[in-house]
């Protein structure tokens, strides 16, 4: 076929498979994977780190749990076991994770971090190439997520301070930080509860709050405040669920403009469908804050060699940073040849078309809509492909991958 040509000169093995190319083993590299093979179709799914759901289980805190109750966070094709609770820990998710690929047998190729992918159009095939091999198939799925890589803002002084700054994607406890006072930057899901979790070391965390920011109670009348918006939703329009859910919020939590938690002019949902901006679903970081044990602080100037200065003219020592400020997509530095994602690394075309491109590529779990996006992007695209591979194959689903040496 003429595709080990180039690779002649990097040294690389060509691997042709027959099913599709998965890039991610995260929760939507499996999902669309165990969906796939239970259409009789099995793809090769390649993943940069040496296990599975490695967001999950190396760059998130030890307290996780998932933010939205279980029924919004289970795959396609099997259920959580009964004995979960109704917001599942990190450690419990990544069981079912491991249960998920043991029970569908996916294996994927770790320590494949895939450098380049493209479509060649004279062969019809996608070249997917990872530092060691050069892997050719008629689908390439992207399930390389939303949150691939940390966002390090440029923050001018940044480099002169003395003490540690991490991203919130190395943080796990606040053991390590016992009775420092610590500045975080950011404010969303992460900054309110890695501050929270500081509190129980007995740090002093100062959160800086730059925008404005919903905050939600995690639950309402003992319903999940997701569970009520989606229902609600359905009925009806969304404005007016958003003031409902606003009401609510005011009566229970109070006035958060009062803290320094600014509320935006758009509505909590209508912001999130826009921007991909997620309220802050509090779990007891709000009544740290009313109790001054979560300092509040305005936008920074500057870093010093010692800490911080802020806007409001304030200066503060701390003994360490930490980086809540959000992850984003790495697809543009990879994925070339391409109108089908933004400069961002997000598909054109929002939810719920932006699971399909042209030439056989997809992409699961890019809907801003977390695990419950996942499911239905790896549905669909299942379909798509099985409806394709019953025409080619005349229903006779073989597949594997074949090492083509060089
Ligand atoms: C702290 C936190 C809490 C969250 N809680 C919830 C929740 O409660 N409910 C919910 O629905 N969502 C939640 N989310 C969102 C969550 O990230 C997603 O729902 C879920 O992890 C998305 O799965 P994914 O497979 O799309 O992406 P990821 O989990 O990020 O998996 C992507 C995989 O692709 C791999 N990869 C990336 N680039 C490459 C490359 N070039 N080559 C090879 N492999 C690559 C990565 O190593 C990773 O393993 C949370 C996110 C965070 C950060």
């Amino acid at each position: 076929m003429g595709f080990c040509k180039e690779t002649e000169k990097n040294k690389k093995d060509c691997i042709f498979v027959t099913g599709p190319i998965i890039i991610g083993a995260g929760p939507s590299g499996l999902a669309v994977a165990a969906c796939l093979q239970e259409n009789g179709i099995s793809s090769l799914v390649l993943e940069r780190s040496d296990c599975i759901a490695s967001l999950w289980q190396q760059r998130t805190y030890d307290r996780l749990k998932l933010h939205l109750p279980r029924q919004f966070c289970e795959l396609p094709l099997l259920n959580f076991p009964n004995t979960f609770p109704k917001y599942p820990t990190k450690q419990q998710f990544v069981s079912y994770m491991e249960s998920y690929a043991k029970h569908f047998s996916i294996e994927p190729k770790f320590k494949q971090a895939v450098i380049k992918a493209e479509f060649d159009s004279g062969s019809g095939f996608w070249r997917v190439e990872s530092q060691d091999f050069e892997y050719f198939s008629k689908w390439l799925i992207v399930a390389t997520g939303e949150n691939a890589e940390p966002v390090i803002p440029e923050i001018q002084g940044m480099g002169k301070f003395e003490g540690p700054v991490i991203h919130t994607s190395v943080y796990k406890s606040g053991s390590v930080f016992q009775n420092q006072k610590v500045l975080i930057v950011g404010c969303g899901n992460s900054g309110m509860e890695v501050s929270l979790d500081l509190c129980r070391y007995n740090a002093s965390p100062h959160m800086v709050v730059r925008n404005s920011v919903h905050i939600l109670p995690r639950e309402m009348f003992g319903v999940s405040t997701f569970s009520i918006a989606m229902a609600l939703l359905k009925w009806l329009p969304l404005r007016l669920v958003d003031k409902f859910l606003l009401l609510v919020a005011n009566c229970t939590l109070g006035n958060t403009d009062r803290l320094g938690l600014r509320r935006p002019k758009t509505g909590p949902i209508e912001l999130k469908n826009a921007t991909g901006k997620t309220p802050v679903l509090d779990v007891g970081a709000l009544s740290q804050i009313k109790s001054g044990k979560i300092k509040v602080m305005e936008g920074v100037k500057e870093i010093t060699k010692k800490g911080a200065k802020f806007m409001d003219g304030q200066e503060r020592e701390f003994d360490s940073i930490i980086l809540a400020t959000g992850y984003k997509s790495n697809v543009p530095t990879w994925l070339k040849g391409t109108d089908f994602f933004t400069k961002e690394g997000m598909p054109k075309s929002p939810f719920p078309d932006g699971w399909k491109g042209e030439n056989g590529l997809y992409a699961v779990g890019f809907t801003k809509r977390g695990l419950l996006g996942t499911s239905s992007d790896a549905v669909n695209i299942a379909r798509d492909i099985s409806d394709q591979w019953r025409l080619i194959k005349g229903c006779k689903c073989t597949s594997d991958s074949h090492i083509l040496p060089r």
